[in-house]
Parts: C-alpha cells; sequence; structure tokens
C-alpha cells in the first residue's frame, strides 16, 4: 500500500481546511461509490454540501471516471464541475488529463476515490496523493467485484 495512503469512511469526513493548510488545492474526485451510489444520478444532499463546501473553501474540483460519457456529463453539468469520463483508471492517461484541467502541479492535487486498483493506484503511477474512502454502497461494476476480491487481500478493514 502506498505511504501517502490515507483511508477515511466517508467523503464527508474528508475536511478541505486540512487540505488547504496542507498546499493542495485541487481535487480528482472519484465518481460511483465515492460521491454517488453506482447508478444514482446525483449525489446525497450531505455529498452536494461537502462539494459546495469543498469549493467554497478554494478547492477546485475535476471528476474523473472510468463510467461513460453521458452519465458522467450529467452529474458533472448538475454540479457545475468539469468531468472527465471513460477514464481507463489506473491508467495515467485520465489522471494526467484531470491535473492538466486543474492546472496545477501533481503536489498540490489529491485524488479521492473508494477503489485500490483503479483510484489510488492511478493516483501513485502519476506522483499524486491518494485518499481512499469505503464504497457508498455493495453494487458495481462486474470487473470492479474482481478488485474488490483483491482490495480484501491488502486492506483489512475491508475484510469484514
Ligand atoms: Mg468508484
Amino acid at each position: 500500500m502506498p505511504s501517502r495512503l490515507q483511508h477515511v469512511p466517508l467523503l464527508a469526513e474528508i475536511r478541505p481546511e486540512s487540505l488547504l493548510a496542507e498546499g493542495v488545492r485541487g481535487l480528482i474526485l472519484d465518481l460511483d461509490n465515492t460521491l454517488l451510489g453506482f447508478g444514482a444520478s446525483a449525489p446525497s444532499p450531505e455529498n452536494q454540501a461537502w462539494v459546495a463546501a469543498a469549493r467554497g473553501a478554494g478547492l477546485e474540483i475535476v471528476l474523473l471516471s472510468n463510467n461513460f460519457g453521458p452519465r458522467v456529463s450529467e452529474i458533472a453539468a448538475g454540479l457545475g464541475l468539469h468531468g472527465i469520463p471513460n477514464a481507463l483508471k489506473p491508467l495515467p492517461l485520465g489522471f494526467l488529463r484531470a491535473k492538466r484541467a486543474l492546472g496545477m502541479r501533481a503536489r498540490e492535487v489529491v485524488v479521492i476515490g473508494d477503489q485500490l486498483f483503479t483510484d489510488v493506484l492511478g493516483a501513485t503511477l502519476c506522483g499524486m496523493r491518494a485518499i481512499l474512502v469505503e464504497p457508498i454502497e455493495d453494487r458495481d461494476f462486474p470487473l470492479t467485484r474482481i478488485f474488490r476480491r483483491l482490495e480484501r487481500l491488502v486492506l483489512p478493514e475491508r475484510r469484514a
């Protein structure tokens, strides 16, 4: 597991002020099971409030998702954010596009996501810090379910 990995139960437990105090200016945020439930069309009021608070505090946010274009664009538009679909995480290309969209250096950006082998691995490959959140729900893509089994091998807290 990368040494810079931080692990929290919920997005709403991440404090934007703490990140800003650590020199973070931008977030690359995963969509499914991080910001909203798999198949949901909008984040919960709590997560919408968190996005608003993070932006209000001065953090810029780009959504980066392996999900398809129309769904990602719709959710991004609803939040007034830039969204990048079909990201093929953990491959670096999408992360680098998101970092370019933020116009920041890798050390100023934190990737937040619920998967070790897409979000966290991709962040690490691109020299960015990652924060792992617990998935909002159990439903996922079939491929993700395979990754989940692997996650349980390396994350004791997911073995329950
Ligand atoms: Mg996810």
